[in-house]
């Protein structure tokens, strides 16, 4: 079904390629565009990073100032037409809150900045400021993750003058594990945090002021970002952190939309990040991308050892933990892994040992390295995320494109978007295990090695990867169906 043209206002923390630390980034940046190849008129609004003075902006559009909690911020926004003609990238400059290092905290000490209440009040604030010194009001503004959530409180706030009363807020939930926790006084920082975060309130939770419970309880619709993972929030208790039974209280406003990629920079044909492109009926070719990553990661080619490897977030949620006890076992199958990510300082040490002790079989590149992450996909045998859970991971649906077939735990979307191969040998795309445990994990490796031994059958296996769509074609659709449901019914909190 088609619909009318609307106006839809993004507001996000991150935006790719101009700032990302995961898939978040990557939905910003490609399903505006989506959304705007159906008519629609898309504005996206994100902080200036002090990472991002490398872009070339196109100058001031406005300076303005903004007062919150009492104290005056002067502000610029400018525009990157980078991505696309068709969507604007507007981004928030105020020196003070985001001219710095790091999203949302210090690299130098691994802390959360102390004024992340202020600096994400201000994002929602700033974007809305934007609407209105431009005149341009969404009927859709739709926020992404607890960096937004505070939208629905500034559309409400006399400082706009009932500009939003008829717009909708739509909130994706890119990971229910991050929650925008604050201590009650971070309200001050807020408009109409009085009425909202009184105990029993929207925004507070155990006392604390949750800008991710806040989102979800005013929001006109809620997605998250795979059907299986808002399956998970609802019913495992564990998954949703302490807010599943609201989710489950509403379910009716409540979907799970798959994630697509933006299959013009995912696409190796095209990667000018390979050594050589391919496509599935070239993957012979691919062997070239094995031995450049091999020699790239001091690591000796061997086209018939499989090369095993992770882009990720290092992280408790990416499955470290199962994965560590069995590397020894994993290598000497034999294969070797690669750990392209950075993150948990205790993960990272151990894995950093384990590569001293078989420096020829492991190697770990800990840092955020776009291009290498292309020669990844386009080189590795096999791509490796043994996630605890997965909302909906972008790293399988750039693995399973560029024909690196994914070894992974059966959870969120990594259950809506592999197939199993010894289930499904008709049009299986990977190897999934259910249990989080080494043992299960080592199970799926044997059965993926065993398999890699006859290369007719694994260029099988690649082929039918290849072969998915996973463009944003489908999903835009849905969003704009979900938008069309909110437009459609009252708001739910006046
Ligand atoms: P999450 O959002 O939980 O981090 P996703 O799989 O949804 O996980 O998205 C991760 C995205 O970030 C992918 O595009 C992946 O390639 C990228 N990525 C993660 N770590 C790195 C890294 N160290 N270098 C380059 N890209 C990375």
């Amino acid at each position: 079904m088609t619909i009318a043209p609307l106006r839809i206002l993004h507001v996000a923390s991150e935006v790719a390629p101009f700032s990302k630390s995961g898939g978040l980034a990557d939905v910003c940046s490609s399903l505006p565009p989506a959304l705007a190849e159906h008519g629609h008129d898309v504005v996206v609004i994100s902080p200036f990073y002090g990472s991002l003075r490398e872009f070339v902006s196109s100058g001031y559009l406005h300076t303005t100032s903004i007062t919150l909690n009492n104290r005056e911020f002067p502000i610029a926004f400018t525009e990157h037409k980078h991505l696309t003609q068709r969507v604007r990238y507007l981004f928030i400059q105020c020196e003070e809150l985001y001219g710095r290092p790091g999203y949302y905290y210090d690299p130098a000490t691994n802390r959360d900045y102390e004024d992340n209440d202020a600096r994400f009040a201000m994002l929602a604030c700033a974007a809305l400021t934007w609407c209105q010194l431009n005149n341009w009001v969404p009927q859709v503004v739709h926020g992404h993750d607890w960096q937004s959530g505070s939208l629905p409180l500034f559309m409400r706030s006399p400082r706009f003058g009932g500009l939003f009363d008829n717009s909708r807020f739509v909130f994706t939930i890119h990971n229910m594990a991050f929650q925008g926790r604050f201590h009650g006084g971070a309200r001050v920082w807020f408009d109409h945090s009085d009425e909202y975060a009184e105990l029993g309130g929207p925004a507070e939770f155990h006392g604390m002021l949750n800008l991710l419970k806040l989102a979800i309880e005013m929001a006109d619709a809620i997605n998250t970002v795979s059907p299986t993972y808002a399956h998970e929030l609802r019913t495992i208790e564990h998954m949703g952190f302490g807010l599943g039974p609201l989710l489950h209280k509403r379910h009716s406003h409540f979907f799970g939309i798959l994630n697509g990629l933006d299959t013009t920079v995912w696409n190796p044909e095209t990667d000018e990040e390979l050594e050589v492109r391919y496509t599935a009926t070239t993957l012979a070719l691919r062997n070239r991308n094995k031995r450049a990553l091999c020699e790239k990661c001091g690591l000796q080619y061997d086209q018939a050892m499989p090369v095993v490897s992770m882009v990720t977030r290092v992280s408790e949620q990416k499955g470290f933990s199962v994965l560590l006890p069995i590397v020894g076992d994993l290598i000497s199958s034999p294969a070797q892994l690669i750990i392209l990510g950075n993150g948990d300082p205790a993960y990272e040490s151990q894995l950093k040992s384990l590569e001293r002790a078989y420096p020829q079989r492991i190697k770990l590149i800990t840092e955020y390295n776009e291009p290498l992450s292309h020669l990844i996909y386009g080189g590795t045998d096999m791509f490796l995320m043994p996630s605890l859970f997965e909302p909906c991971g972008l790293s399988q649906m750039m693995a399973l494109r560029y024909g690196a077939p994914p070894i992974a735990r059966e959870t969120g979307g990594l259950a809506d978007t592999i197939s199993d191969y010894s289930h499904n040998p008709v049009s299986g795309t990977g190897f999934l295990f259910r249990e989080y445990s080494s043992h299960a994990l080592s199970h799926a490796l044997k059965r993926a090695f065993f398999m890699f031994r006859d290369t007719a059958r694994w260029r099988k296996i690649q082929r039918h990867g290849m072969k998915e769509d996973f463009s944003w074609r489908r999903s835009a659709r849905v969003y704009e169906e979900m938008y069309r449901r909110a437009l459609a019914a009252p708001r739910v909190f006046e």
